[in-house]
């Protein structure tokens, strides 16, 4: 199936209240370009590197997710046109993100990313440690950063009641900070297991396989 049959085939799947993050890592401009021209605007990578390579040949008002492990020292070359971090997962990172966006006198909101998988593998907070970060947030700690939700990754599992075990305890974390200050995203979801995130409380989801095909990492 073409690019195009699957993005209409995802988008039907959707709730019209489920933000969509086309996930294009290792994927070329031209079929992000074919996406964009669906009228897909949020566009999701994992490498800064690649990020960069990208961006400046594709439309300006794509709004740039940064999904994947991110080091410290690489925040400065994205502080300038990143829409939105979720992959924050250390103090030391929402820190440097807050110090480096000053500089560009504009807000990245960010999600802190909770380890809520079985398997030990996973970049993410600690459940304790994302509240904790939370609360240093709302008493001022980072003033240019708007923590806007929850991210994380379920186990890699065909048992979807391992999966669906796993989001609910990031939509019980949700709701709790949700009641110290209000949350707008739940980012919880990719292409095999978004129909259960979006049962369990997701209101975003980064699917990429699932548009653009199988990813090819021997290029
Ligand atoms: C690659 C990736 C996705 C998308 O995965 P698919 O299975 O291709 O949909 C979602 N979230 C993160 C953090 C990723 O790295």
């Amino acid at each position: 199936m073409s690019i195009t049959e699957n993005y209409h085939i995802i988008k039907n799947q959707l709730p019209s209240t489920v933000q969509l993050v086309a996930v294009s890592k290792t994927h070329p401009v031209s079929a992000i370009q074919e996406v964009y021209d669906l009228g897909q605007r949020v566009f999701g990578e994992n490498k800064v590197q690649e990020l960069l390579e990208k961006y400046p040949l594709l439309p300006k008002d794509i709004e740039w997710h940064l999904i994947g492990h991110l080091q410290t020292n690489k925040v400065k070359y994205i502080a300038e046109f990143i829409d939105t971090i979720q992959s924050v997962d250390s103090e030391k990172l929402l820190a440097e993100i807050n110090k480096e966006v000053g500089k560009h006198n504009r807000k990245i909101k960010v999600l802190l990313q909770v380890k809520i998988a079985a398997e030990d593998t996973k970049f993410g907070l600690e459940i304790t440690e994302a509240k904790d970060l939370f609360e240093k947030y709302i008493n001022g700690d980072f003033p240019n950063i708007e923590i806007t939700g929850l991210m994380g990754m379920a186990t890699f599992t065909d048992d979807l009641e391992q999966v669906k075990k796993e989001f609910l305890i990031l939509k019980k974390v949700f709701n709790e900070l949700n009641q110290l200050k209000k949350l707008e995203t739940l980012s919880m979801g990719m292409s095999d297991d978004f129909p259960t995130a979006i049962e369990c409380g997701a209101n975003s989801v980064r699917v990429g396989s699932a548009i653009f095909g199988r990813r090819d990492y021997s290029k």
